[in-house]
């Protein structure tokens, strides 16, 4: 299952960056499969990548979603226990007098700093009533959980405006209190390191507090070999969707060079994806940068992209198609124009020696829904492929 992020289009004076870029394979892969869209939660709901991974594994976000936190969590390689609180942080500078809420953030990612290890390194050292833990992600990008039996009835701390003051959490008691004492002894910690008196000298700004964002509670969740029996793993560079493979027990495999961005080697990630065949019954290549760069409203890059990735995908199609299926679909539209998700359906190939062929030749938003596949839902795909290589049972006599 390869997922291209973000890479259907809405029409720019007509066009599509898939329908200007040059892509040879991309169209052989829609000319030997079936084609057709998909609504990957629903149609009208505009996904995100996390809620929109789990119902292409066959998890219905209704049901398991409980907040990007614990999924991020996941995706940096924390365990988690079901009842576990995690929150999205980031490292800011705030400026002011008094506590942590009566100052003003100044800016949302302290300069993009990245040498945040020392840091985190300190935070973990706090004294709580409950054990949690600090880790780094990304860039500015940090991870905190809190260990428990706690509810996502809590609000952020990050105001998500600069200017604004540091809001202090709200909702269920209990762990909002220690929350707000985490806020407090977080900011004493950072103001006073080392790190933040080398960064004012240097004329960085000081990455003295830590704003947290997204709760979620990690859920008792099926396993996806107990759900089909079959073997999963996920091949990313994007925290958020190692979450996703790690939420349902899946492997999860990071080649040296995958980048989660444009820079990617794409090369790479494609022969894993192959190799792990060997080993795993279903493997999910996640390629990022077309969403990036739909984020970035870029469309001559996703152009260029598109051509980049369509120059390796000649490998996928080396697969034997009599032992094995190969879809290739999205997780949602990131059309370039609004600069952010729609819920535009998806484009769906899937390759296999049994499937019906039909007339589409060419992999773009305009041609695949005349396909034989028609409009289906993504919770649905996994099935489809699974009865396509007679791995389901019949339902009923
Ligand atoms: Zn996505
Ligand atoms: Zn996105």
């Amino acid at each position: 299952m390869v997922i291209l992020d973000g890479l259907p289009d809405r029409p720019v004076n007509g066009r599509t960056p898939l329908t200007v870029a040059r892509k040879p394979n991309l169209d052989k892969i829609a000319e030997m499969g079936i084609n057709g869209i998909m609504d990957t939660i629903a149609p009208g709901i505009r996904p995100g990548s996390d809620t929109s991974h789990l119902a292409l594994l066959g998890y219905d976000p209704k049901k398991y979603y409980t907040g990007r936190g614990a999924i991020e969590a996941l995706g940096v390689g924390i365990d988690l226990n079901p009842g576990d609180l995690a929150f999205r942080a980031n490292f800011a500078t705030v400026k002011g007098n008094g506590s942590i809420f009566d100052k003003v953030v100044v800016d949302r990612r302290a300069g993009r700093i990245e040498e945040t290890e020392e840091l985190v390194k300190a935070l973990n050292e706090i004294d709580l009533p409950v054990d949690f833990e600090v880790a780094k992600a990304t860039g500015h990008r940090a991870v905190v959980v809190f260990r428990g039996n706690f509810s996502t009835n809590v609000s952020d701390t990050d105001p998500k405006t600069v200017g604004s003051k540091v809001k202090r959490c709200e909702g269920d008691k209990e762990i909002a209190e220690i929350v707000n004492e985490f806020m407090q002894k977080a900011h004493e910690v950072l103001e006073k390191h080392w790190i933040n008196e080398e960064r004012e000298k240097r004329g960085l700004p000081r990455a003295n507090a830590l704003l947290l964002r997204g709760a979620g509670v990690m859920k008792e969740v099926p396993s996806f070999e107990e759900r089909y029996g079959l073997s999963l793993k996920v091949i990313s560079a994007t925290a958020l969707i190692k979450g996703v493979g790690r939420f349902v027990k899946g492997e999860i495999f990071t080649p040296p060079n995958a980048t989660g961005n444009k820079k990617t080697d794409i090369g790479a990630k494609i022969k894993a994806a192959l190799d792990s065949l060997k080993s795993s019954d279903v493997v999910l290549l996640h390629i990022k940068a077309f969403d990036e760069l739909g984020h970035d409203r870029d469309f001559e890059g996703k152009v260029g992209f598109i051509e980049k990735f369509d120059s390796y995908a000649s490998k996928l199609l080396e697969l034997d198609f009599s032992k094995n299926c190969l879809i290739v679909t999205s997780d949602h539209s990131t059309p370039v124009k609004v600069g952010d998700h729609t819920a535009d359906p998806v484009i769906v190939s899937i390759l296999h020696e049994d499937v019906r062929r039909d007339d589409v030749k060419t992999f773009n938003e305009f041609e695949a829904p005349k396909g034989g596949l028609c409009r289906i839902r993504g919770a649905d795909l996994l099935n489809i492929a699974l009865d396509l290589l007679n791995l389901v049972e019949k339902f009923g006599a």
